[in-house]
Protein backbone atom coordinates (compact mmCIF):
# COMPACT_ATOMS: atom_id res chain seq x y z
CA UNK A 1 0.00 0.00 0.00
CA UNK A 2 1.07 3.51 -0.77
CA UNK A 3 2.37 5.09 2.39
CA UNK A 4 3.00 8.82 3.97
CA UNK A 5 6.58 9.92 2.98
CA UNK A 6 7.31 12.39 5.24
CA UNK A 7 4.05 13.60 6.48
CA UNK A 8 2.93 12.44 10.09
CA UNK A 9 -0.79 12.25 10.43
CA UNK A 10 -0.39 14.95 13.42
CA UNK A 11 1.06 17.26 10.68
CA UNK A 12 -1.70 16.48 8.43
CA UNK A 13 -4.25 17.45 11.93
CA UNK A 14 -2.24 20.91 11.68
CA UNK A 15 -1.97 21.39 8.26
CA UNK A 16 -5.79 21.41 7.80
CA UNK A 17 -6.28 23.88 11.43
CA UNK A 18 -3.85 26.39 10.78
CA UNK A 19 -3.27 26.47 6.21
CA UNK A 20 -6.73 25.08 5.35
CA UNK A 21 -6.73 22.37 1.94
CA UNK A 22 -5.54 21.83 -0.72
CA UNK A 23 -1.90 22.98 0.87
CA UNK A 24 1.36 22.02 -0.81
CA UNK A 25 3.79 20.91 1.94
CA UNK A 26 7.76 21.03 0.77
CA UNK A 27 10.11 19.23 3.28
CA UNK A 28 13.37 20.93 3.92
CA UNK A 29 15.44 18.10 4.50
CA UNK A 30 14.52 16.37 0.96
CA UNK A 31 15.49 18.91 -0.88
CA UNK A 32 18.76 19.43 0.85
CA UNK A 33 19.72 15.39 0.60
CA UNK A 34 18.66 15.79 -2.82
CA UNK A 35 21.13 18.96 -3.85
CA UNK A 36 24.10 17.36 -1.10
CA UNK A 37 23.51 13.91 -3.88
CA UNK A 38 23.20 15.93 -7.09
CA UNK A 39 27.01 17.75 -5.69
CA UNK A 40 28.27 14.66 -5.24
CA UNK A 41 27.29 13.85 -9.17
CA UNK A 42 30.48 11.92 -10.60
CA UNK A 43 32.74 14.63 -12.77
CA UNK A 44 36.49 14.46 -13.73
CA UNK A 45 37.32 18.08 -14.10
CA UNK A 46 34.71 20.12 -12.10
CA UNK A 47 31.10 20.12 -11.77
CA UNK A 48 28.98 22.94 -11.80
CA UNK A 49 25.08 21.79 -11.08
CA UNK A 50 22.38 23.86 -11.56
CA UNK A 51 18.61 23.76 -10.62
CA UNK A 52 16.07 23.48 -13.11
CA UNK A 53 13.86 26.04 -11.51
CA UNK A 54 10.33 25.83 -13.52
CA UNK A 55 9.65 22.39 -11.73
CA UNK A 56 8.73 24.47 -8.56
CA UNK A 57 9.89 28.39 -8.06
CA UNK A 58 8.67 29.22 -4.97
CA UNK A 59 11.38 31.92 -3.24
CA UNK A 60 12.06 29.58 -0.08
CA UNK A 61 13.09 26.38 -2.35
CA UNK A 62 15.03 28.72 -4.72
CA UNK A 63 16.78 30.30 -1.27
CA UNK A 64 17.50 26.72 -0.19
CA UNK A 65 19.57 25.55 -3.15
CA UNK A 66 21.47 28.92 -3.16
CA UNK A 67 22.45 27.88 0.70
CA UNK A 68 23.23 24.47 -0.65
CA UNK A 69 25.65 25.74 -3.98
CA UNK A 70 23.23 24.75 -6.84
CA UNK A 71 23.24 27.70 -9.78
CA UNK A 72 19.98 28.16 -11.82
CA UNK A 73 18.58 26.71 -15.17
CA UNK A 74 15.90 29.51 -15.92
CA UNK A 75 13.77 29.24 -18.95
CA UNK A 76 12.47 32.24 -19.52
CA UNK A 77 13.76 35.96 -18.51
CA UNK A 78 10.57 36.26 -16.06
CA UNK A 79 12.41 33.06 -13.83
CA UNK A 80 15.77 34.77 -14.17
CA UNK A 81 14.01 37.58 -12.11
CA UNK A 82 12.52 35.58 -9.88
CA UNK A 83 15.87 34.11 -9.06
CA UNK A 84 17.48 37.24 -8.46
CA UNK A 85 15.25 38.38 -6.12
CA UNK A 86 15.58 35.21 -4.08
CA UNK A 87 19.05 36.29 -3.79
CA UNK A 88 21.10 34.39 -6.84
CA UNK A 89 23.15 36.54 -8.23
CA UNK A 90 23.35 37.03 -12.20
CA UNK A 91 26.28 34.55 -12.67
CA UNK A 92 24.84 31.40 -11.23
CA UNK A 93 22.05 31.73 -13.32
CA UNK A 94 21.86 30.34 -17.24
CA UNK A 95 18.70 31.01 -19.27
CA UNK A 96 18.06 28.41 -22.03
CA UNK A 97 14.40 29.79 -23.60
CA UNK A 98 11.58 28.62 -26.31
CA UNK A 99 11.18 32.32 -26.10
CA UNK A 100 14.29 34.71 -26.54
CA UNK A 101 13.27 37.86 -24.11
CA UNK A 102 13.93 40.90 -26.06
CA UNK A 103 15.59 42.49 -23.89
CA UNK A 104 18.48 39.58 -23.03
CA UNK A 105 20.93 42.26 -23.26
CA UNK A 106 20.62 43.72 -20.07
CA UNK A 107 20.48 40.10 -18.00
CA UNK A 108 23.84 39.33 -20.22
CA UNK A 109 25.19 42.69 -19.28
CA UNK A 110 25.02 42.06 -15.66
CA UNK A 111 26.23 38.48 -16.09
CA UNK A 112 23.86 35.63 -16.86
CA UNK A 113 24.79 33.09 -19.15
CA UNK A 114 22.58 32.59 -21.96
CA UNK A 115 22.40 29.05 -24.24
CA UNK A 116 21.34 30.35 -27.42
CA UNK A 117 18.69 27.50 -28.59
CA UNK A 118 17.59 27.96 -32.37
CA UNK A 119 19.81 30.24 -35.35
CA UNK A 120 17.35 32.82 -34.95
CA UNK A 121 18.46 33.43 -31.00
CA UNK A 122 22.39 33.17 -33.02
CA UNK A 123 21.29 35.90 -34.91
CA UNK A 124 18.74 37.99 -32.85
CA UNK A 125 22.00 37.34 -30.17
CA UNK A 126 24.59 38.38 -32.54
CA UNK A 127 23.40 41.76 -34.21
CA UNK A 128 24.02 42.75 -30.72
CA UNK A 129 26.58 41.03 -29.12
CA UNK A 130 29.57 41.25 -31.04
CA UNK A 131 32.51 39.64 -29.50
CA UNK A 132 30.36 37.71 -26.32
CA UNK A 133 30.85 34.25 -24.75
CA UNK A 134 27.42 32.09 -25.04
CA UNK A 135 26.80 28.49 -25.11
CA UNK A 136 24.29 26.64 -27.56
CA UNK A 137 22.18 24.22 -27.11
CA UNK A 138 21.86 21.39 -29.79
CA UNK A 139 19.06 18.46 -30.42
CA UNK A 140 21.26 15.85 -30.76
CA UNK A 141 19.22 13.91 -32.84
CA UNK A 142 17.87 11.69 -30.21
CA UNK A 143 15.11 11.78 -27.10
CA UNK A 144 14.26 10.16 -24.07
CA UNK A 145 11.37 10.82 -21.91
CA UNK A 146 8.84 9.36 -19.78
CA UNK A 147 6.51 9.95 -22.45
CA UNK A 148 6.38 11.63 -26.06
CA UNK A 149 5.31 14.62 -24.19
CA UNK A 150 8.40 14.68 -22.17
CA UNK A 151 10.64 13.72 -24.75
CA UNK A 152 12.14 16.66 -25.37
CA UNK A 153 15.17 15.65 -28.07
CA UNK A 154 14.95 13.79 -31.89
CA UNK A 155 13.61 14.97 -34.87
CA UNK A 156 9.75 15.15 -33.35
CA UNK A 157 11.15 18.09 -30.62
CA UNK A 158 11.92 21.99 -31.19
CA UNK A 159 13.80 22.20 -28.66
CA UNK A 160 17.92 23.90 -29.58
CA UNK A 161 19.84 23.83 -32.73
CA UNK A 162 19.21 20.91 -34.76
CA UNK A 163 22.73 18.96 -35.62
CA UNK A 164 22.68 19.00 -38.83
CA UNK A 165 22.33 23.02 -38.42
CA UNK A 166 25.44 22.79 -36.54
CA UNK A 167 28.17 23.96 -39.19
CA UNK A 168 25.54 26.85 -40.05
CA UNK A 169 25.67 27.31 -36.16
CA UNK A 170 29.36 27.65 -36.15
CA UNK A 171 29.31 29.91 -39.11
CA UNK A 172 27.06 32.36 -37.68
CA UNK A 173 28.61 32.07 -34.28
CA UNK A 174 32.06 33.42 -36.25
CA UNK A 175 30.19 35.77 -38.62
CA UNK A 176 29.03 37.64 -35.23
CA UNK A 177 32.29 36.90 -33.27
CA UNK A 178 30.23 34.49 -30.62
CA UNK A 179 32.66 32.93 -28.61
CA UNK A 180 31.32 29.19 -27.81
CA UNK A 181 32.40 28.84 -24.57
CA UNK A 182 29.60 26.14 -23.92
CA UNK A 183 27.80 23.48 -25.24
CA UNK A 184 24.32 22.39 -23.71
CA UNK A 185 21.68 19.49 -24.25
CA UNK A 186 18.47 18.78 -22.44
CA UNK A 187 17.17 15.51 -23.79
CA UNK A 188 13.94 14.89 -21.64
CA UNK A 189 12.46 13.52 -18.57
CA UNK A 190 12.64 10.44 -17.46
CA UNK A 191 15.54 9.54 -19.72
CA UNK A 192 17.18 5.81 -19.71
CA UNK A 193 20.48 5.65 -18.22
CA UNK A 194 21.49 3.80 -21.67
CA UNK A 195 20.18 6.70 -23.78
CA UNK A 196 21.62 8.99 -21.41
CA UNK A 197 25.04 7.89 -21.81
CA UNK A 198 24.88 7.53 -25.66
CA UNK A 199 23.81 11.39 -25.40
CA UNK A 200 26.79 12.61 -23.52
CA UNK A 201 29.05 10.82 -26.26
CA UNK A 202 27.26 12.45 -28.79
CA UNK A 203 27.18 15.87 -27.05
CA UNK A 204 31.20 15.31 -26.90
CA UNK A 205 31.36 14.93 -30.53
CA UNK A 206 29.48 18.33 -30.79
CA UNK A 207 32.49 19.72 -28.33
CA UNK A 208 34.78 18.49 -30.80
CA UNK A 209 33.67 20.96 -33.36
CA UNK A 210 34.14 24.21 -31.26
CA UNK A 211 37.15 24.01 -29.63
CA UNK A 212 36.98 27.40 -27.39
CA UNK A 213 34.04 25.22 -25.77
CA UNK A 214 35.37 25.09 -21.61
CA UNK A 215 31.91 23.04 -20.45
CA UNK A 216 29.55 20.77 -21.68
CA UNK A 217 25.93 21.18 -20.00
CA UNK A 218 24.37 17.38 -19.98
CA UNK A 219 20.33 19.03 -18.73
CA UNK A 220 18.51 17.16 -16.39
CA UNK A 221 15.69 14.16 -16.92
CA UNK A 222 16.82 11.95 -14.01
CA UNK A 223 14.05 9.40 -13.43
CA UNK A 224 12.60 9.22 -9.93
CA UNK A 225 10.61 6.01 -8.92
CA UNK A 226 7.49 7.67 -7.78
CA UNK A 227 5.33 4.25 -7.96
CA UNK A 228 6.08 1.33 -6.35
CA UNK A 229 7.97 -1.05 -9.20
CA UNK A 230 9.17 2.37 -11.07
CA UNK A 231 12.83 2.53 -11.44
CA UNK A 232 14.98 5.54 -10.13
CA UNK A 233 18.09 6.85 -11.73
CA UNK A 234 21.20 6.18 -9.36
CA UNK A 235 23.18 9.51 -10.39
CA UNK A 236 26.59 7.53 -9.29
CA UNK A 237 25.70 4.63 -11.69
CA UNK A 238 24.68 7.20 -14.41
CA UNK A 239 27.54 9.40 -13.95
CA UNK A 240 30.42 6.79 -13.92
CA UNK A 241 30.61 5.66 -17.36
CA UNK A 242 30.01 9.69 -18.33
CA UNK A 243 33.16 11.13 -16.23
CA UNK A 244 35.12 8.14 -17.96
CA UNK A 245 33.44 9.61 -21.54
CA UNK A 246 35.30 13.03 -20.14
CA UNK A 247 38.60 11.64 -19.44
CA UNK A 248 38.92 9.94 -22.63
CA UNK A 249 38.00 13.02 -24.38
CA UNK A 250 40.79 14.95 -22.52
CA UNK A 251 43.59 12.23 -23.18
CA UNK A 252 42.47 13.02 -26.92
CA UNK A 253 42.62 16.30 -27.19
CA UNK A 254 44.14 17.99 -24.03
CA UNK A 255 40.83 19.61 -23.17
CA UNK A 256 39.50 19.37 -19.09
CA UNK A 257 35.90 20.46 -19.95
CA UNK A 258 33.67 21.08 -17.04
CA UNK A 259 30.52 19.22 -16.52
CA UNK A 260 27.15 21.14 -15.51
CA UNK A 261 24.32 19.53 -14.91
CA UNK A 262 20.28 20.98 -14.06
CA UNK A 263 17.87 18.75 -12.88
CA UNK A 264 14.27 19.49 -11.58
CA UNK A 265 12.49 16.86 -11.53
CA UNK A 266 15.31 14.84 -9.74
CA UNK A 267 15.75 17.81 -6.34
CA UNK A 268 11.85 18.19 -6.35
CA UNK A 269 9.53 15.53 -7.24
CA UNK A 270 9.92 13.65 -4.02
CA UNK A 271 9.90 16.79 -1.62
CA UNK A 272 6.82 17.69 -2.12
CA UNK A 273 3.32 15.82 -0.75
CA UNK A 274 -0.62 17.43 -1.52
CA UNK A 275 -3.03 17.43 1.41
CA UNK A 276 -6.29 17.49 0.01
CA UNK A 277 -9.92 16.59 1.61
CA UNK A 278 -12.53 14.16 -0.08
CA UNK A 279 -15.09 16.45 -0.11
CA UNK A 280 -17.55 14.04 -1.67
CA UNK A 281 -18.34 10.80 -2.85
CA UNK A 282 -20.61 9.34 -5.53
CA UNK A 283 -21.09 6.27 -7.70
CA UNK A 284 -22.02 4.72 -10.78
CA UNK A 285 -23.27 1.74 -9.52
CA UNK A 286 -22.26 -1.63 -9.60
CA UNK A 287 -21.13 -2.24 -13.05
CA UNK A 288 -19.89 1.37 -12.83
CA UNK A 289 -17.09 3.09 -10.22
CA UNK A 290 -17.14 4.42 -6.71
CA UNK A 291 -15.54 7.54 -7.42
CA UNK A 292 -13.43 9.53 -4.26
CA UNK A 293 -13.76 13.77 -5.00
CA UNK A 294 -11.02 16.39 -3.79
CA UNK A 295 -11.53 19.55 -2.93
CA UNK A 296 -8.25 19.49 -5.64
CA UNK A 297 -7.43 18.03 -8.82
CA UNK A 298 -6.13 19.88 -12.17
CA UNK A 299 -6.27 23.05 -10.51
CA UNK A 300 -3.23 21.53 -8.26
CA UNK A 301 -1.84 18.47 -10.45
CA UNK A 302 -1.87 18.56 -14.05
CA UNK A 303 0.58 16.15 -14.72
CA UNK A 304 -2.49 12.64 -14.66
CA UNK A 305 -4.29 14.72 -17.11
CA UNK A 306 -1.85 15.63 -19.05
CA UNK A 307 0.81 12.64 -19.32
CA UNK A 308 -1.36 9.87 -17.49
CA UNK A 309 1.43 10.39 -14.98
CA UNK A 310 1.40 7.75 -11.97
CA UNK A 311 0.93 9.77 -8.07
CA UNK A 312 0.32 7.60 -4.71
CA UNK A 313 -2.50 8.30 -2.91
CA UNK A 314 -3.04 7.58 0.63
CA UNK A 315 -6.15 8.19 2.66
CA UNK A 316 -5.91 9.01 5.96
CA UNK A 317 -9.25 8.36 8.05
CA UNK A 318 -10.76 11.87 9.76
CA UNK A 319 -11.35 9.80 12.68
CA UNK A 320 -8.11 9.10 13.73
CA UNK A 321 -9.21 6.35 15.97
CA UNK A 322 -11.33 4.60 13.41
CA UNK A 323 -9.97 0.84 12.66
CA UNK A 324 -8.44 0.42 9.14
CA UNK A 325 -10.70 0.51 6.71
CA UNK A 326 -11.06 -2.40 3.83
CA UNK A 327 -9.15 -1.76 0.66
CA UNK A 328 -11.64 -1.54 -2.33
CA UNK A 329 -11.33 0.02 -6.06
CA UNK A 330 -11.80 3.52 -6.14
CA UNK A 331 -11.64 6.63 -8.83
CA UNK A 332 -9.81 9.47 -7.71
CA UNK A 333 -10.67 12.69 -9.27
CA UNK A 334 -10.86 16.38 -8.70
CA UNK A 335 -13.07 19.45 -7.88
CA UNK A 336 -13.18 20.67 -12.03
CA UNK A 337 -16.30 19.88 -14.35
CA UNK A 338 -13.82 18.40 -16.54
CA UNK A 339 -14.03 14.81 -17.17
CA UNK A 340 -10.01 15.12 -17.61
CA UNK A 341 -9.75 15.99 -14.40
CA UNK A 342 -8.35 12.88 -13.01
CA UNK A 343 -5.83 12.12 -10.39
CA UNK A 344 -5.97 7.73 -11.32
CA UNK A 345 -5.67 7.36 -15.33
CA UNK A 346 -4.35 4.38 -16.49
CA UNK A 347 -0.45 4.46 -16.64
CA UNK A 348 0.77 7.25 -20.02
CA UNK A 349 -2.97 6.97 -21.24
CA UNK A 350 -5.03 10.01 -19.42
CA UNK A 351 -7.99 9.25 -21.42
CA UNK A 352 -8.93 5.78 -19.30
CA UNK A 353 -10.15 5.90 -15.77
CA UNK A 354 -7.66 3.06 -14.17
CA UNK A 355 -9.76 2.37 -10.66
CA UNK A 356 -7.06 1.68 -7.26
CA UNK A 357 -7.34 0.20 -4.89
CA UNK A 358 -7.26 2.41 -1.71
CA UNK A 359 -9.02 2.76 1.87
CA UNK A 360 -12.25 2.88 1.13
CA UNK A 361 -12.69 6.82 1.76
CA UNK A 362 -15.15 8.85 3.35
CA UNK A 363 -16.48 12.57 3.04
CA UNK A 364 -14.07 14.26 5.39
CA UNK A 365 -10.82 12.20 5.15
CA UNK A 366 -7.87 13.33 4.25
CA UNK A 367 -6.18 12.46 0.53
CA UNK A 368 -2.26 12.83 0.22
CA UNK A 369 -0.85 12.87 -3.53
CA UNK A 370 2.93 12.20 -2.95
CA UNK A 371 5.69 12.62 -5.56
CA UNK A 372 4.14 16.19 -5.97
CA UNK A 373 7.34 18.58 -5.71
CA UNK A 374 8.05 18.69 -9.98
CA UNK A 375 5.81 20.56 -12.21
CA UNK A 376 2.61 20.18 -10.45
CA UNK A 377 2.39 23.68 -8.54
CA UNK A 378 4.32 25.16 -10.93
CA UNK A 379 2.17 23.90 -13.51
CA UNK A 380 -1.41 23.49 -12.87
CA UNK A 381 -4.34 24.69 -14.46
CA UNK A 382 -4.51 27.72 -12.43
CA UNK A 383 -7.78 29.37 -11.56
CA UNK A 384 -9.63 27.26 -14.00
CA UNK A 385 -13.41 27.17 -12.97
CA UNK A 386 -12.09 30.09 -10.94
CA UNK A 387 -10.56 27.76 -7.78
CA UNK A 388 -7.87 29.56 -5.96
CA UNK A 389 -4.15 28.74 -6.12
CA UNK A 390 -3.37 26.70 -3.39
CA UNK A 391 -1.01 27.61 -0.08
CA UNK A 392 2.46 26.18 0.07
CA UNK A 393 4.11 25.19 3.17
CA UNK A 394 7.78 24.69 4.26
CA UNK A 395 8.10 21.40 6.61
CA UNK A 396 11.42 22.67 8.25
CA UNK A 397 14.40 20.54 9.02
CA UNK A 398 13.64 20.93 13.00
CA UNK A 399 9.86 19.52 12.18
CA UNK A 400 7.77 22.75 12.16
CA UNK A 401 5.54 24.15 9.47
CA UNK A 402 5.75 27.63 8.02
CA UNK A 403 3.91 28.98 5.27
CA UNK A 404 5.74 29.81 2.38
CA UNK A 405 3.06 30.77 -0.14
CA UNK A 406 0.00 31.93 1.09
CA UNK A 407 -3.64 30.69 -0.42
CA UNK A 408 -4.95 32.88 -3.13
CA UNK A 409 -7.33 35.19 -2.30
CA UNK A 410 -10.86 35.81 -4.59
CA UNK A 411 -9.63 39.58 -5.16
CA UNK A 412 -6.32 38.55 -6.39
CA UNK A 413 -8.11 36.21 -9.03
CA UNK A 414 -9.98 39.28 -10.61
CA UNK A 415 -7.70 41.86 -9.77
CA UNK A 416 -6.48 42.78 -13.34
CA UNK A 417 -10.11 42.72 -14.63
CA UNK A 418 -11.45 46.25 -15.91
CA UNK A 419 -15.07 47.16 -16.80
CA UNK A 420 -15.11 47.91 -20.88
C1 LIG B 1 13.06 21.25 -17.81
C2 LIG B 1 14.52 21.31 -18.06
C3 LIG B 1 15.41 20.65 -17.21
C4 LIG B 1 14.98 19.78 -16.06
O1 LIG B 1 14.45 18.57 -16.46
P1 LIG B 1 14.03 17.47 -15.36
O2 LIG B 1 13.47 16.37 -16.16
O3 LIG B 1 13.03 18.11 -14.48
O4 LIG B 1 15.26 17.08 -14.64
C5 LIG B 1 16.77 20.84 -17.45
N1 LIG B 1 17.20 21.58 -18.49
C6 LIG B 1 16.36 22.22 -19.33
C7 LIG B 1 16.91 23.03 -20.44
C8 LIG B 1 15.00 22.09 -19.15
O5 LIG B 1 14.17 22.71 -20.00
Amino acid sequence: MEQLRFLTPENIEQIRIDFGTPTFVYDEDTLRTNAKSVLNFPNAFGLYPRYAMKSAPTGAILRIFNSEGLGIDASSEFEVERAVRAGYGTESISMSTQEFPENFRYWVQDGVHVNLCSLNQIHKFGIWGKGESIGLRFNPGMGSGGTNRTNVGGPSSSFGIWKEDLEEAKKLCEHYHLKVNRIHTHIGSGSDPEVWQKVAGMSLDIVRKFPTVKSLNLGGGYKVARMPGEQATDLQEIGTPVRKLFEDFEKETGRKLKLEIEPGTYLLAHACSLVTTVQDVTSTGPSGYRFLKLNAGMTEILRPSLYGAQHPIVIIPEDSQAKPKENIEQVVVGHCCESGDLLTPAPNEPESLAPRLLPKGEIGDSCIIEGVGAYCSSMSAKNYNSFPEAAEVLKKSDGSLSLIRKRQTFEQIIENEVAP
